[in-house]
């Protein structure tokens, strides 16, 4: 009953903090402790409803799906500004499936998803300005109530103060992953959310880095992604689920979600060869597959390569030492899978017809 995961997603109110530097963490597809309850719970109730798939190419009753941003004085303008423009470049490049208005919350029955989807930005030098709102917000990470979702971004004013470039990419890597539910999960019930944690996690890495990349001419594909931690792959299933349900997602192996990240680009380099895709395409079906087939095969039908066969494949990558003064250990050797200098996200979600 993995088609059903994606219930429970919103149902759980989950605050997590970000611990290092670069780390985003934040909560995407559902954990699947929680979910896999619910499943069985009501398998017969799912199993006699028909499936109703939404089309976000014809126009919804709601309209587009838009966005409130809360920005506290705490933030600098300057952030502030950059801020409105990534929102709106990504809404222009990638806009929301406005099938997210009808996402359901499994517990709640509920439309959980509302629009315009509040998105609540301070500095941490301040503490939560929202604590009669929204009591409890820290780190970075879309989460919900069951009957509402939100987007916090509680900046640390150690990256806004010296610049760092992911004051700028979690912007974007939060906004992919409501651009994922609403391309996942918004059919009744969800069909998508079985897709594994590293495709989520790692979809919003690769869109993280492609934006920065595009718009400030750095990203951590500079260098490599640096670090893949080898070990970390050895198990590559271990990166279906998160640390917090027994999985290696966002924990101790998988630094600043690279390992992720690397993944998916991995998958794209796969596809290019496999399916004989351009990088574009390649990169537009790995970031953006349709929500997943209620199949046993759903990775091998929607990207011709079985799950197993694909994890694989990232033996082909070797491990060398990191290089880093920093770290020391083993790391795949990660520039082969490394997308073109000039790899843009309008040449992937919007290639000229
Ligand atoms: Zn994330």
């Amino acid at each position: 009953m993995r088609n059903y995961f994606g219930f429970a997603l919103v149902a759980a109110v989950v605050f997590v903090t970000g611990c290092s530097a670069e780390e985003s963490t934040d909560v995407s597809p559902p954990s699947e402790a929680e979910t896999q309850a619910e499943s069985s719970q009501d398998e017969e109730t799912q199993a006699a409803s028909e499936v109703v798939v939404c089309d976000p190419s014809v126009a919804h009753p709601k309209g587009a799906f838009e966005f409130t941003p809360k920005l506290d004085d705490s933030l600098p303008v300057k952030w502030r500004d950059e801020f409105g423009v990534i929102l709106a470049n990504l809404q222009e490049v990638a806009p929301i499936s406005s099938c997210l208005h009808d996402f359901t919350d499994y517990e709640t029955g509920e439309n959980s998803v509302k629009s315009p989807m509040s998105i609540y930005a301070w500095s941490n030098k301040v503490s939560n300005p929202w604590p009669e709102e929204k009591p409890g917000m820290e780190g970075t990470s879309i989460s919900g109530n069951g009957s509402d979702t939100w987007m916090i971004l509680e900046m640390r004013s150690d990256d806004l103060a010296g610049g760092n470039i992911f004051q700028y990419s979690v912007i974007a890597h939060e906004y992919w992953h409501v651009y994922q539910r609403g391309a996942w999960m918004a059919d009744s019930p969800p069909q998508g959310s079985g897709w594994p944690v590293w495709m989520w996690e790692g979809g919003a890495g690769v869109v993280q880095n492609l934006y920065t990349a595009e718009h400030y001419g750095s990203s951590d594909f500079d260098n490599n992604l640096s670090p893949v931690i080898a070990t970390a792959l050895s198990n590559p299933s271990d990166f279906e689920r998160y640390d917090r349900d027994g999985g290696a997602a966002q924990g101790d192996s998988d630094m600043n979600g690279t390992t992720q990240t690397f993944m998916v680009l991995a998958l794209a380099k796969e596809l290019q060869t496999t399916l004989g895709l351009t990088e574009a395409e390649a990169f537009a079906l790995a970031l953006n597959p349709p929500a997943k087939p209620d199949s046993e095969t759903a990775f091998l039908d929607v990207f011709g390569i079985s799950l197993e066969d694909f994890y694989k494949s990232l033996a082909q990558y070797p491990a060398v030492e990191s290089g880093e003064d920093w770290f020391e250990g083993t790391v795949v050797k990660a520039s082969a899978v490394m997308p073109s200098k000039d790899l843009t996200l309008t040449a992937i979600f919007q290639p000229p017809r």
